[in-house]
């Protein structure tokens, strides 16, 4: 992403810092975090594939 010669790409903050992750994706415009769903919904953004530690559930 440093090395990126499109200057269209490179206008403004997409994201920020998310005041409920602390994480820097909550979008700038949009007023949703990516990472937690803050923003969007009340609870927090949960997918399977996130989690990275393994339940045990693992199909080999
Ligand atoms: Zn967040």
């Amino acid at each position: 992403m440093s090395t990126r010669s499109l200057g269209k790409l490179s206008r403004g903050k997409t994201h920020i810092m998310c005041r409920r992750c602390g994480r820097h994706t909550y979008h700038a415009s949009h007023k949703i975090c990516s990472y937690c769903g803050f923003g969007k919904s009340k609870r927090m953004r949960c997918y399977a594939w996130q989690t990275k530690t393994r339940s045990g559930k693992r199909k080999k």
